[in-house]
């Protein structure tokens, strides 16, 4: 805010005295001063940019400054270039030279969410104060950056002024979703929009070693501006972990309080708005994106201000909090480095596949922390409209609350990782978006007998209504066993000694909680291909019985433990004929199989 405001104001002085420049010898600094002028600046914060005012300044920026790079990393759903820009000392832009230059690389996003629009309005200001008003040209020290302005260029282009019901400004703003409405911040792992698929060869290409998310978050009242979260639940490799805790968050927490920023961990609420009834954090799956990234063993940072604070003030916490992030990027970049190149090893070591891995994390409600929480009075009234609970709050009525946070995780479920997967080449569509993630993938030169373990679903179902354009699983339940499987020449095979392991379980694992199964990437398995007539089944069902005693009594068991089977007809003579050789065996078969001996990958010819 400090540096901000001063900021706002040096703008607002210069405008003053622009019609004396304009008759002194240096109208370029005029102009200069204008052009860079942003919309928001221009609106004193009433106004964010719009796609074309993003393009047409990122590109101004690149043609005025040679460490800037505008480059275009794909198209939107909707058909709009999706452009990063690439800061560097020495006017570096490949990722083969960066890593070279020994830079850290910091990626920062806004505009997932275009409607949240102070990432993008904060970017524009940042990149022009490091490259062009040289500010901050410091912080490109040790590091290099991506700015991606916005990520979500089809919502940006829906711009209008009731996008977000509950928002305090900007006058307009752009729209959640993408032209296929499709949330791009649930679509890390799964990557269905084009978008995304751009993004995720960015970031395979670039593994920055940091990364931010600028968002708005819905929700109770409270003081503070913005609130911030990092994967810092167990989820990630421990000494990133520490690293987060123990380094970077007090740091930039330190910073935001010396500048005047109400900075909080984002939380919920245990009863939906109501503070006092405690607070809750828990990990990010990786559809999110700080979720996606700890997966990647790269940092991320959340940012949430809070949708009922002004635009204004949001942005300029914003912007204050991408400082002092760069900033104590820069002053240690090399401890940051060696610990995102140990957990690269230590994630692509066997040793990581000896120790069981958590896939599902859940909330100890058992375990809390007291805290001082800034809150406003506030009074619940039961509405005389609806009988609901109306929570008033009352802003000018701040209180600090002594509050219960609940903030640790533990494993609620875990797998034994295989050495390798070996997935058959019809899933071609999982195999190409494995490989969008960067996980290496090689493949069978000839078809061959492997020994892998299988999984077989039993009692499937999916939700009633789509979530994200899909019908995910509701339940997910299998059996395993152990099968020799012949493989085609073609098929692919994942193997686990690399660094995206963590990656690769998420995607294959069913339990996991945005695997490709729970997703619907696998549904046409669980589809039922030959059916039995009813008039042949009727007479197969006796010989069957009469041949076999036992599958007579598992009969009987099942009509009297199961009133919906005795009443169903068909469902009898399905279940016979799923009791019979002519059913099929690859029906609810989990087409991917896990290798755990070494020397049977070891035996492969792979390409
Ligand atoms: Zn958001």
């Amino acid at each position: 805010m400090l540096i901000m405001d001063g900021k706002l104001k040096q703008l607002n002085n210069m405008k003053s005295i622009k019609i004396l420049l304009l008759i002194s010898l240096f109208p370029v600094l005029v102009f200069a001063q204008d052009l860079w002028t942003t919309p928001f600046e221009a609106s004193d914060g009433l106004r964010t940019a719009t796609y074309d005012d993003m393009v047409a300044y990122s590109k101004r920026l690149a043609e005025a400054s040679p460490q800037v790079t505008y480059e275009v990393i794909g198209k939107s759903a909707g058909g709009y270039d999706v452009p990063i820009l690439i800061i560097n000392k020495t006017a570096l832009s490949s990722p083969e030279d960066v890593r070279a230059s020994g830079d850290l690389v910091m990626l920062i996003e806004g505009g997932i969410h275009p409607g949240e629009a102070e990432g993008t309005d904060a970017i524009l200001m940042l990149m022009r104060d490091i490259a062009i008003t040289k500010e901050y040209e410091h912080l490109l020290e040790h590091v290099t950056f991506i700015f991606l302005p916005a990520f979500n260029v089809d919502g940006l282009n829906r711009m209008g002024p009731y996008n977000r019901i509950n928002q305090n400004g900007p006058e307009e703003m752009g729209w959640r979703a993408n032209t296929q409405n499709l949330n791009l911040n649930r679509d890390f792992l799964k990557a269905d929009a084009p978008a995304m698929h751009a993004w995720l060869k960015m970031f395979s290409t670039w593994l920055p070693d940091f990364f931010v998310d600028c968002h708005t978050t819905d929700g109770a009242d409270y003081q503070y501006v913005l609130t911030y979260m990092m994967e810092t639940f167990g989820t990630m490799d421990p000494m990133l972990t520490r690293w987060q805790e123990r380094e970077f968050i007090p740091y930039v927490q330190g910073k935001m309080n010396v500048a005047g920023q109400m900075m909080n961990p984002y939380v919920s609420f245990r009863r939906w708005h109501d503070p006092q009834s405690g607070l809750r954090s828990g990990p990010a799956p990786p559809r999110l994106s700080q979720g996606y990234t700890a997966i990647q063993n790269r940092p991320g940072l959340l940012i949430e201000t809070h949708m009922l604070k002004p635009h204004k003030d949001r942005t300029l916490a914003t912007y204050d909090l991408l400082v002092f992030s760069a900033e104590f990027l820069n002053k240690n970049p090399d401890k940051l480095k060696l610990i995102i190149r140990a957990a690269d090893r230590t994630t692509a070591d066997p040793a990581f596949r000896d120790r069981p891995f958590p896939i599902q994390w859940k909330r100890d409600d058992t375990d809390s922390v007291m805290v001082e929480f800034k809150g406003v009075e506030y009074d619940i009234v039961e509405s005389d409209l609806t009988g609901g609970k109306w929570f008033q709050y009352h802003p000018d009525k701040p209180i600090t609350y002594e509050l219960p946070w609940f903030n640790k995780s533990i494993p609620s479920v875990e797998v034994d990782l295989p050495e390798a997967y070996i997935i058959p080449q019809q899933w071609y569509e999982v195999i190409y978006r494995l490989a969008l993630h960067g996980v290496e993938v090689k493949y069978l030169l000839e078809d061959t007998d492997v020994r892998a373990e299988q999984y077989r679903f039993k009692n499937p179902r999916w939700s009633r209504n789509p979530y994200e354009g899909r019908f995910a699983m509701g339940n997910i339940e299998y059996d395993v066993f152990a099968d020799t499987v012949r493989y085609r020449r073609g098929d692919a095979v994942i193997d686990m000694n690399q660094r995206t392991a963590r990656v690769i379980a998420h995607i294959l694992e069913p339990y996991a909680p945005d695997s490709y199964v729970y997703w619907g990437f696998f549904s046409a398995i669980f589809e039922q291909r030959e059916y039995s007539e009813t008039y042949v089944m009727e007479g197969l069902a006796r010989e069957m019985m009469e041949a076999d005693p036992e599958l007579k009594a598992a009969f009987e068991k099942k009509k009297e433990e199961d009133p919906e089977f005795s009443k169903s007809q068909w469902g009898m003579l399905n279940w016979f004929y799923s009791k019979s050789p002519y059913w099929d065996e690859k029906k609810n078969l989990y087409p991917v199989g896990r290798i755990l001996e070494r020397e049977e990958i070891d035996a492969l010819n792979l390409e």
